[in-house]
């Protein structure tokens, strides 16, 4: 297996270029250090307020942070996919980003998710003003965030938001409060409100652009404190105070639910990629200390248990990149794509949230077996795979838990037929895609109740049988 992630990539043939390269060279050399000592020194410091008790609510990152931080956006990591029209260059650094630093790509997602909504669905003006500060490729760019989750819980958005939007003398305000606000300090935030005295419901969520700052250069939103997480650790994620928030509608405003899941999509690929990315990076850690430590007289590598897992574990990181890439390619194509959407966009969903399922259960696993293989330094926090593991926990949960993946695809086939456009898109990739149909009407037929007591189950078995496919379209010799 190649072990560096770009050595990895063009297994698949992407196109990488020199810069690429070059970025996963400064990651080796330095940007590594300076991720894992921003892990290790634990929850970031927030300052509320200054000497004159103003709220200020600034982070205090090292500057060493910020560099890091801000290499991928000069390089465009946001700018370039509008300019090519393809978020392949967005996925493509996120992949090299991730094998060093997956919540790092986290400020990255939420960034593109917000430019993409801004750009697509906000009224001219506020488009005007607001995209190409978003798209600048220097250290001047300002950040997004995507901020929907509220107390009560992430899962039921529908009957958990209680951020409420009022329209009063030509403007939007915004009161409630998010819970888990990744990127908390982002000069730019969408947020998922309802509309004042519109019921709970999901097709009255709203979604909403909120400044960091109001007109008069006051703060529009405070950050009332920063979580204390077991990882992704180089993305604040905070508690966020919404009072009389100044904000700008974001399409239609019925439209919240969908432009909602069309930023959420953006990141759960982001999540795929980035989940493979780890997965990567566990084998290669594995690898490094398998290769020296001996047992029983040779390298515990060489020993025949362990030398099938890593056979194993290399076929499975194909598989799951295969999936995960196919979701970018398919994003490509449905990316400017507005409601009611086409065939093509359900399909998309339905790869997405198999990717995003199988993809985040293949990290965590990856990394729990990274550990053992180093046995005892294996959870030792002195040295890398510790950290790895604590990475790895968070990308199932965040952007939606296994649960919800998994129910999502099950309506997908159940009321979108999604699994019949699941095997006519890998027709030509061999027996798989009748496996799925199968799998996909025996889900069908079931009672509603037992189709859900038993989703994992299935779609377990589908993203893997279609992951089996999509890989059969590289020939890959490694
Ligand atoms: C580090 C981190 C950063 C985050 N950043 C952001 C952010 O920037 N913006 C944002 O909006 N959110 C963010 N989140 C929130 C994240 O999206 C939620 O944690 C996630 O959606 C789950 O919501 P919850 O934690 O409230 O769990 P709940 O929704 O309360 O769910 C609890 C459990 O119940 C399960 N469950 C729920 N419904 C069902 C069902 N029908 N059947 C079976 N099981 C079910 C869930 O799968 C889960 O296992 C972040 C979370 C983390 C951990």
């Amino acid at each position: 297996m190649k072990l560096t992630p770009t050595a990895f990539l063009e297994l698949f043939d992407i196109n990488l270029g020199e810069e690429i390269r070059d970025y996963e060279n400064w990651f080796f050399e330095e940007g590594l250090k300076i991720s894992e000592s921003v892990d290790r020194m634990g929850t970031v410091h927030l300052k509320m307020f200054d000497r004159f008790g103003n709220r200020t609510d600034e982070l205090l990152y090292p500057s060493e942070y910020y560099r890091m931080l801000h290499k991928a956006y000069r390089m465009g990591i946001i700018a370039r996919p509008f300019e090519e029209k393809s978020l392949k260059f967005f996925y493509i650094l996120g992949y090299v980003t991730s094998f060093f630093d997956p919540g790092l790509y986290c400020p990255y997602t939420v960034s593109m998710a917000t430019a993409m909504s801004v750009y697509k669905y906000a009224d001219e003006k506020v488009r005007d003003e607001y995209f190409p500060k978003m798209i600048r490729k220097n250290d001047n760019l300002w950040q997004g965030a995507t901020w929907m989750t509220e107390a009560g819980g992430g899962s039921d958005l529908a009957n958990n938001v209680e951020t409420i939007a009022e329209y009063n003398n030509d403007k939007w305000t915004l009161n409630g409060e998010k819970y888990f606000s990744s990127n908390a300090g982002a000069e730019l935030a969408i947020v998922a409100a309802r509309v004042k005295d519109k019921p709970k419901h999901v097709k009255n969520l709203s979604l909403f652009l909120v400044p960091r700052y109001k007109k008069d250069g006051t703060l529009n939103y405070f950050i009332r404190r920063i979580k204390d997480k077991i990882g992704t650790r180089s993305v604040p994620t905070g508690e966020i105070e919404l009072k009389n928030s100044e904000g700008y509608l974001i399409g239609k405003e019925e439209w919240g639910i969908y432009l909602i899941l069309e930023a959420l999509n953006i990141s759960r690929v982001a999540n795929s990629i980035g989940s493979v990315a780890l997965a990567q990076r566990a084998v290669y850690e594995a690898q490094k200390f398998a290769s020296r430590r001996v047992a029983f007289g040779k390298s515990i590598i060489d020993h025949p248990l362990l030398k099938r897992q890593f056979e194993d574990k290399s076929s499975q990181l194909l598989k799951a990149f295969a999936l995960a890439w196919e979701c970018v390619l398919m994003l490509d194509e449905v990316l400017f794509q507005k409601p009611p959407y086409s065939e093509k966009y359900t399909l998309f969903r339905l790869l997405t949230h198999l990717a995003k399922f199988w993809t985040a259960e293949i990290a965590v696993q990856n990394c729990k077996w990274a550990m053992e293989v180093n046995g005892g330094m294996g959870v030792l926090s002195e040295y890398p795979v510790e950290r790895l593991l604590r990475e790895a926990m968070i990308l199932p949960i965040w952007e939606g838990t296994p649960h919800r993946q998994v129910l999502d695809a099950l309506e997908v086939i159940i009321k979108k037929d999604g699994h019949k456009l699941l095997c006519a898109h890998l027709e030509n990739l061999g027996e798989k895609a009748s496996e799925i149909y199968e799998l996909g009407e025996r889900l069908k037929q079931m009672n509603p109740e037992e189709a859900e007591k038993n989703a994992d189950i299935y779609i377990n078995d589908i993203s893997q049988l279609t992951a089996e496919a999509l890989v059969k379209k590289y020939r890959i010799i490694f």
